[in-house]
């Protein structure tokens, strides 16, 4: 059995409830047995055999950072065509990336992320590799290939879909495979050309349907890409899980072949359509996105961050991670993004982390600091309560109770 004590200034539990006086968790083969005072902790703890100590002296304990939405397979690098590279590498230079992308984003103190499209399958090997403790890495759930509609967005990756019983058998297929949720890309994206404008959904209603009651069978959880407008409305009306990027989309679409509409309105009823339906809405706003973005358009999209969250809608945290403008290792930036929707350093810190883990499916895993969670932690040197930007610069990561990066504790 590894034991490992872990000590600080102070434990944040999810990141916004911090009990007083508790500033030290210990771990045992990779979950969090107890949590108190370090000075208690290490009285009773560090004598042991095989225990080991990490201190980090005057530092903030809180759970490692969830994402949402990456394509660990994806080169971010600027200029780069998705399309193109995603169909002509090989599968051994796409798994590669993955495990780089995979241990830039854990040393950035993001130590679970949910891959929502690869080219096939290739990210299962990587989870597989990394829950089996063979490789150091960040917790991965994985869609697999994404579902799209022939000449679709993402199509490139092989998940066209049409009638019913095709619908069907690719849920079906997914669930055989060990994929943890099912990606289906409702509208038009921006990485494809010749797909349908994000403005648009590419599949009917009916369809969305169809694909809902499968996952439904499967005991499978879904995920939906939804910029258009009715895109996010049959979504919302199918159940599905989460609603991704969100968007109601008004910035120009290279690949559109037509021009987008001069406004689309998210209206309240599409807000209370959303909040109904149970869905938690994925944003995936990025710095790099956002700051490029002309300004109104930058404008509406946070100011949809804080129309949504005044309304209720749960909210997690997700970056696109690998698409250009989302390196991963930036999720922290991307943070900082949340706060100018009006959210708390606390708030934000809780989407972050418990929020986000709960609303991916793995409440009671990950995401608090507590008795009978796994030992995902990120130590920061100062309180992130008051200056959320501390979360730039990590002390140290642990996952699964592993160190996994930053400095060597004192
Ligand atoms: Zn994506």
């Amino acid at each position: 059995m590894a034991t490992t004590v872990i000590t600080g200034a102070q434990v944040l539990v999810d990141g916004e409830h911090a009990p007083e006086g508790v500033s030290g968790i210990v771990v045992v083969d990779g979950r969090i047995v107890e949590t108190g005072p370090g000075a208690e902790l290490l009285d009773r703890w560090a004598e042991r055999d095989h225990v080991d100590v990490d201190h980090f002296e005057g530092a903030f304990l809180l759970p490692g950072l969830v994402d949402a939405h990456v394509h660990l397979t994806f080169d971010a690098t600027p200029g780069v065509d998705a399309a193109t590279d995603l169909t002509e590498s090989s599968a051994e230079t796409l798994a590669a990336r993955a495990r780089v992308n995979a241990r830039a984003a854990l040393a950035a103190g993001v130590t679970t992320v949910r891959d929502l499209g690869d080219r096939s399958g290739i990210v299962r090997g990587l989870r597989d590799e990394i829950h089996a403790g063979g490789t150091t890495g960040p917790r991965i759930l994985t869609s697999g290939v994404p579902l799209t509609v022939p000449g679709g967005h993402l199509h490139f990756l092989g998940g066209a879909v049409e009638s019913d019983e095709e619908i069907r058998a690719a849920v079906r297929q997914r669930k055989d495979e060990g994929d943890d949720v099912i990606k289906v890309a409702v509208s038009g994206g921006h990485i494809t050309a010749g797909s349908p404008p994000t403005w648009r959904s590419q599949f009917t209603e009916h369809q969305i349907q169809v694909l809902a009651q499968a996952a439904r069978e499967a005991g499978l959880p879904t995920a939906a890409h939804a910029h258009a407008v009715e895109a996010i409305e049959f979504a919302a009306r199918a159940g599905l899980t989460t609603i991704e990027h969100c968007s109601a989309e008004v910035a120009p679409d290279p690949h559109a072949g037509e021009a987008a509409p001069r406004t689309i309105s998210f209206t309240d009823e599409l807000v209370g359509l959303i909040h109904a339906s149970g869905a938690a809405v994925d944003p995936t706003l990025t710095s790099g996105w956002i700051d490029k973005a002309p300004q109104d358009v930058g404008f509406k999209l946070i100011d949809r961050i804080r129309r949504l969250y005044a309304a209720g809608v749960p909210l997690i945290v997700g970056t696109d991670g690998g698409v250009a403008g989302s390196p991963f290792g930036s999720y922290a930036e991307s943070l900082l993004v949340w706060l100018r929707a009006g959210l708390s350093n606390t708030e934000v810190l809780r989407l972050a982390t418990a929020e986000t883990a709960d609303r991916i499916g793995l409440k009671g895993t990950t995401g608090r600091l507590q008795e009978g969670y796994a030992a995902d932690v990120l130590i920061v040197q100062s309180d992130p309560r008051r200056d959320l930007r501390t979360v730039l610069r990590p002390v140290a990561v642990f996952a699964r109770g592993e160190l996994a990066g930053g400095r060597v504790p004192a």
